[in-house]
């Protein structure tokens, strides 16, 4: 059994631990600061195994150099980007097996965010970086909306039950533009109120089911009528296809960012 621990990074960065109850190997998600990995690390007697990196923003990679210097390990990233420290390039369909107590990821290309993001599937969780957040979904840097559009069609398609770690705490953020471009649904305006008074008590949001993701992440919903409808009406236009009404839902929200 997987067992995740979350750490905190700057404002509103997760770095995640996965390892097993009981077994002090663990693999670092995302370490763009070292310093707070470290901590927990000694706070709790761990043996970091692998870097596994998601993109190459600093706010997911700072973290590398300092980690290296202190634990020699391979570093895991994606193959069409630029990380100095990276030792094993992956792409679409390559796994990657930890040492320690038999983890094994699988790893999904999502471009969009940026040119070469990638997720890492397995034991019934998803490790998502910058492209689905609870409620939302990173910006487009580097690819384009119909890259992201597939990228998120992608992470639908997988089991409801597969949980949802993602690399940012933005959720209330996000259900506050989600209850704006779908008023009507229930399901939104019940999350944006739990996750109001779960921040308000400084908990976190996430991990998050994908089942909850498609009940109200606009972003996950470019098939929803009413979203088609109040999408074509902000932007003026006939929107013909979900990836259309997806590219205007990611505008919008950028609009009122
Ligand atoms: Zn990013
Ligand atoms: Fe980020």
């Amino acid at each position: 059994m997987m067992e995740v621990r979350s750490i905190h990074a700057f404002d509103d960065n997760y770095i995640w631990l996965l390892g097993c109850q009981g077994h002090p190997e663990v693999a670092i998600v995302d370490p763009g600061d070292a310093e707070p990995v470290i901590e927990r690390i000694k706070q709790e007697g761990l043996k970091p195994v692998a870097i596994l990196i998601t993109h190459h923003h600093g706010d997911h990679t700072g973290g590398i150099a300092e980690l290296l210097a202190r634990y020699p390990m391979p570093v895991y990233g994606p193959a069409k980007e630029k990380i100095r420290q990276l030792s094993d390039p992956l792409s679409e369909g390559d796994v990657v097996e930890l040492p320690g107590c038999g983890l094994r990821l699988e790893v999904l290309d999502t471009p969009g965010h940026t040119r070469g993001h990638i997720c890492y599937l397995g034991h019934g969780a998803l490790f998502c970086g910058d492209t689905l957040f609870a409620a939302g979904c990173g910006r487009l840097f580097e690819g384009s909306p119909e890259q992201m559009h597939a990228s998120l069609e992608k992470i639908r398609a997988l089991p409801d039950q597969t949980l949802i770690y993602c690399a940012h705490e933005y959720t209330e953020a996000n259900l506050r533009f989600a209850a704006v471009a779908e008023p009507e649904n229930a399901q939104i305006s019940a999350r944006l109120e739990e996750v109001i008074h779960l921040r308000q008590r400084g908990q976190d949001t996430v991990p998050s089911l994908l089942k909850r993701e498609k009940q109200t992440n606009p972003f996950l919903r470019s098939e929803e009528a009413s979203l088609k409808q109040a999408a074509a009406a902000w932007s003026g236009q006939a929107l013909n296809s979900p990836a259309e009404v997806f590219a205007v839902v990611r505008r919008w929200k950028d609009a009122l960012d």
